[in-house]
């Protein structure tokens, strides 16, 4: 009998390392060769057209219609000279990949004449058809037609479309025609602009040359890789992004030896191959390990501002998918593509610097600049505990449902770590009675703030199991899906800390209004925030049973379900912070809600139906066909007189017919469930009852279809099985 798993086994098994070679001996000969960057522009634009693009991108100001020509004309040049033909504006529409819609640079006229296209109006705004894009509602309230706008702070770049010619992108921002976001980028914007105020306005009481806050974001890109036979030959993957089914192999993640192992050689040529591609793009991509899991692998970039890191982020994420088909291997993004071995995320290492060069997460050997340090920090943990349930929502998605709060850890709760020495010495100035500060007194050494740094320095503890981490210099949020736009997770992280800031802005103005001294009217209202935000903090295993039970007991919220997560985002509360901070308004925010309900349903839906499919059609028809030979097996035995013998073989026989009774009712009521579900007009409600009933049948069915792999003749298993996916040479 013809198996496909046996032949994508044989095409994976021959295959061999495609060998890849640079593109210039030196790094710098070739690195953002691909990018319209600033020192292009430098040579290209006149002083004038330059000056304004680049005062534009630091003070996201407005660019004229005749800079904006100038730089068409230039972009459209140099685009052409490295083989271009195409261009289009490249945005992130809610749909979660990135889009483009590519125009020829020329026009043909009628006597068959190229005439030239691309003028600075084309440059700065394009009008896509946006009703092919979700748009969450507006659509019923606003026009439907919507338009892309340049947005200069990130370069645009070239990208090859594989046949040989190039394509200009545009990077830009998407609304609709009455001005609301359709996509991700536009309120991230706005988010880092709120957060770029009110930092600045709090560095001011510390540091009069601070006249602008940039937030940086690292994001680590944890991903797995199989080969592409085998990926093909697993329909779940396929349509789905994960398996629904497959027993744990013999050999998992339980020996370690995967994260310090060499990487194997096939993907280490992919590796290298999409590290050239990204750095030609100008990404600075920086590690290659392997990660926890078999099969798991890790890129992470050198830190940027934070807009152009979640461009470069989704940019890379397309390369590599690209890149990997000429290695004949496919990419996995999904957060959980593998049961019983650990998921992948994408951890935002975040923090936020000064036009003076100030990283104002990192501790400073200055009392003065501690105080700052101590300041944003606990500002940053106030944010993050009075707003916990919103970050979990800006993480909500089906594949990371399945990494956060499902079977296996770790769960879904919110909690900061700050590390031992940190927290001590911040629960030290909390304890610290009233302070007199006399004259000639240094006020920083009697608060004791000039004993942290040396404490700092001297602390080497991570802990790897908290979801919001203080590493050193940064935090890192370590909760965000492998598959997500970090742009949705940091326009909150962004907004929330904007909102704290400023709320420490009017606490400290109050203050000093009524003649208190700075420096310690600073240290109260740290006391008191600390004080009232200190029970999310945890320095223990974010992953055992213990502190799910704990933190259930402080009140920390656990919001294991996706719809659950994303109601908080309409919530009387969170509407009225994003108004404040000017990061959306109710309309945007509501339609957000529905589309990411939407993309929810869609998912568990499309995973529901590849199971039943393969439970009846795979697996159920080929445990019938074995079940058939052993029975032959046992008839012919007992012809033989060979009862006792038969036995062993009628026991398999009742378990397959057991497990396939209880597979079968249960695909069943699964898609009883379904009709039930998508029967429910209210979205919100159709979104529970899928993550509910419809999910609920998940485990049972999978539990079954797991046993009967291991009863299955492996001749006869259709399905590629983990071992084998898991293990690419
Ligand atoms: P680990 O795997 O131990 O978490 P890595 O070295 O792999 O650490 O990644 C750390 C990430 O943090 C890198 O992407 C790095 O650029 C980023 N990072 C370092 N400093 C900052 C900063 N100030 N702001 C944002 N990200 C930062
Ligand atoms: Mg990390």
């Amino acid at each position: 009998m013809s198996n496909f798993r046996f032949k994508a086994l044989e095409i994976a098994q021959s295959r061999q390392a495609i060998p890849v070679t640079a593109p210039t001996e030196r790094v710098g000969d070739f690195f953002g060769s691909n990018t319209f960057s600033t020192e292009v522009m430098r040579a290209l634009l006149s002083p004038e057209a330059y000056l304004k693009v680049t005062e534009a991108i630091s003070t996201n100001g407005q660019i004229d219609r005749a800079i904006a020509d100038e730089v068409a004309s230039a972009m459209k040049s140099w685009a052409t000279a490295k083989g271009a033909t195409h261009y289009t504006h490249w945005f992130q529409p809610l749909t979660g990949e990135t889009a483009e819609k590519h125009d020829a640079f020329f026009d043909i006229t009628i006597d068959g004449k190229a005439i030239e296209k691309f003028k600075g109006s084309a440059l700065v705004q394009q009008e896509p058809d946006a009703s092919s894009f979700p748009n969450g509602g507006l659509r019923n309230t606003f026009e439907a037609r919507g338009y892309t706008g340049w947005d200069p702070s990130s370069p645009a770049f070239l990208m090859d479309n594989g046949a040989g010619g190039k394509t200009l992108c545009i990077p830009s921002v998407f609304i609709s025609y009455t001005g609301e976001a359709l996509d991700y980028k536009t309120p991230l914007l706005k988010a880092l602009n709120a957060l770029d105020k009110s930092a600045t306005a709090v560095c001011q009481y510390f540091d009069r040359n601070i006249t602008k806050v940039i937030p940086t974001l690292g994001p680590e890109q944890e991903y797995f890789v199989v080969d592409r036979a085998l990926f093909y030959a697993r329909p779940d993957l396929v349509l789905a992004g994960r398996t629904v089914f497959g027993h744990s192999p013999a050999r998992g993640q339980q020996l370690d030896d995967h994260y310090f192992g060499s990487i194997p050689p096939r993907i280490n040529a992919f590796m290298v191959d999409f590290e050239f591609e990204a750095m030609k793009l100008g990404m600075p991509v920086r590690t290659r390990h392997n990660e926890v899991a078999p099969g798991q692998f890790e890129v992470a970039p050198t830190f940027e501002e934070v807009n152009l890191a979640i461009d470069h982020n989704a940019l890379l994420m397309d390369l590599m998918e690209r890149v990997a088909e000429k290695h004949n291997l496919k990419v996995l993004f999904h957060e959980k593509p593998f049961a019983g071995i650990n998921g992948s995320g994408k951890h935002n290492n975040w923090s936020m610097g000064t036009n003076t060069g100030v990283n104002l997460l990192a501790p400073s050997t200055r009392p003065k600049e501690s105080l700052r340090f101590i300041t944003f920090l606990v500002n940053v943990v106030k944010a993050v505990h009075d707003n916990a349930d919103l970050l979990r929502a800006s993480i909500a998605s089906a594949g990371n449902e399945y990494r956060l709060g499902a079977n296996e850890a770790p769960p879904a709760i919110v909690s900061v770590f700050l590390g031992e020495t940190l927290t001590q010495a911040l629960n030290d100035l909390e304890t610290k009675s009233e302070i007199t500060v006399n004259k000639g007194d240094n006020v920083y050494y009697k608060l004791g703030l000039n004993r942290i740094p040396s404490l700092m320095r001297d602390n080497t503890d991570r802990n790897r199991t908290s979801p919001f981490a203080f590493t050193g210099n940064k935090f890192e949020f370590r909760a965000v899906g492998s598959s997500a736009n970090s742009a949705s997770t940091m326009t909150i992280l962004n907004a929330i800390v904007a909102d704290q800031l400023n709320k420490f802005k009017t606490d400290l103005d109050a203050r000093l209004g009524k003649g208190e001294k700075k420096e310690l009217a600073i240290v109260d209202i740290l006391k008191e925030y600390y004080a009232n935000s200190k029970q999310i903090l945890f320095e223990g295993n974010g992953y055992s049973d213990e502190w799910v039970e704990e933190a259930a007991q402080r009140g920390l919220s656990n919001l294991k379900s996706s719809p659950e997560a994303l109601s908080v985002f309409v919530q009387p509360e969170s509407l009225a912070l994003f108004e404040r901070t000017g990061v959306m308004n109710h309309a945007e925010v509501e339609s957000r809600y529905e589309i990411e309900l939407e993309k929810y349903i869609k998912n568990v839906q499309i995973e529901s139906r590849v199971m039943g499919d393969l439970a009846m059609n795979h697996v159920v028809s080929t445990a019938l066909k074995y079940q058939n030979k052993l029975a032959e097996t046992a008839r012919n035995l007992i012809e033989l007189d060979m009862t006792v013998e038969a036995e062993p073989i009628k026991d398999i026989l009742r378990e397959i017919s057991s497990r396939v009774l209880v597979i079968k009712k249960g695909v069943e009521a699964m898609i009883e469930s379904r009709k039930k579900a998508n029967n429910v007009e209210d979205t919100t409600e159709r979104a529970k009852l899928y993550a509910t009933e419809v999910k609920n049948h998940f485990d049972s069915i999978r539990y079954e279809v797991d046993k009967l792999e291991q009863i299955v003749d492996d001749e006869d298993w259709p399905l590629v099985k983990y071992r084998e996916l898991l293990f690419v040479k």
